[in-house]
């Protein structure tokens, strides 16, 4: 090969490495390196049934939770650092399903949950059903940082958040009449139905399960981390607990892989074990993160679940596959550019 040649050639290698790649038709604007991706969670997200002021208070919100997360960046903090301020946005926002804004269980209460992991540690931390920790993505991440276990639920949850200094809060901070007013349909549409047991897994009502959000971040010093945060699914019962503060299902970040963060239907990412597997899938099959994602939702819609992911390696390349018809999300670049798209579109 002519010197040339291979320089051309170098060079082209190099472009590839270095060029972040947003996966998901076409989402190839920016050639920037990702290093912070967010979700709002994936659901029955249609242009038609967006208002245009709705839609400019969703974008004005992610748009808030990136810059937050990319100032934690920018100032050289670690990486679950800019998770922890990205989400922390986007729980103390009413628009999304975590902290307040929540949606409600059957019995009319916000059960919480949040996870958290550290890509170059392994070190994990989650919260499940907790009722009355304001940001419930604080108290994942004092799990992880200042106890010796990985998950901890309901009560003695929050008694450990108390203890950590958390801002605790009464329950009715969550509350707000658009997820009320959501509880009463489902309850309407579950009388309806053969199995109203079964009912908190119908796709009768849209926004059963909107809003859950994530984020997963690269640091500057090529550590990846990813979170998650959700009140869950309207009219859940019984304790239900979905697969936001399971670390491997909803959750997951390893340096070596990626950092993953997921939204939809919780029970078919549990039992896909579906952030672990986009890790597995590059660890063992060498895909690339977005080959891994597509493969990873695939899974998922053919064991008949649906809702998206998003997830970020360490070179900055991004993917944010879903199938539904929309899903909230965002990324921003090193260089600070920032995307934000809702439908599929
Ligand atoms: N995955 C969440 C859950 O099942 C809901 C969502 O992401 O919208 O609890």
């Amino acid at each position: 090969m002519k010197r040339t040649q291979m320089f051309v050639l170098l060079a082209v290698c190099f472009l590839c490495a270095a060029g972040g790649q947003l996966v998901n038709g076409q989402e190839l604007l920016n050639q920037g390196r990702y290093v912070l991706l967010i979700h709002g969670g994936a659901g029955t997200i249609l242009r038609e049934k967006m208002s245009p002021a709705k839609e400019k208070n969703y974008r004005l919100a992610l748009e808030k939770a990136l810059k937050a997360g990319y100032t934690a960046i920018k100032s050289g903090r670690p990486a679950p650092e800019a998770v922890q301020a990205a989400i922390r946005v986007l729980e103390d926002d009413s628009l999304f399903n975590a902290g307040r804004g929540a949606v409600f269980t059957h019995d009319g209460k916000n059960e919480l949950d949040a996870s958290i992991m550290d890509g170059k540690t392994g070190k994990a931390g989650a919260v499940a059903g907790v009722t009355v920790i304001k940001n419930p993505i604080d108290a994942a991440k004092a799990v992880m940082e200042r106890s010796e276990h990985v998950m901890m639920a309901g009560r003695g949850a929050e008694l450990f958040a108390r203890e950590c200094g958390l801002t605790i809060v009464d329950p009715r901070y969550f509350y707000t009449e658009e997820r009320w007013q959501g509880l009463q349909r489902a309850i309407r549409e579950d009388a309806r139905k053969s199995k109203p047991d079964h009912s908190y897994q119908g796709t009768g009502y849209p926004d059963y399960k909107l809003g859950t959000v994530g984020a997963v971040a690269l640091d500057q010093e090529g550590n990846l981390a990813a979170g998650t945060s959700t009140g869950g699914m309207t009219n859940k019962k019984f304790g239900r607990i979905g697969d936001s503060p399971v670390i491997g299902a909803g959750t997951y970040a390893k340096n070596q892989t990626a950092a993953v963060s997921c939204t939809g239907w919780g029970e078919y990412f549990i039992r896909s074990v579906a952030a672990y597997d986009l890790s597995a899938l590059m660890e063992y099959q060498n895909m690339p993160v977005a080959a891994a994602g597509e493969a990873v939702m695939k899974k998922i819609g053919a064991l008949g679940g649906d809702g998206g992911l998003i997830a970020l390696d360490q070179n900055g390349n991004a993917a944010m596959p879903f199938n539904t018809a929309g899903m909230y999300r965002a990324a921003i670049t090193n260089d600070g550019k920032t995307e934000i798209y809702i439908y599929k579109d």
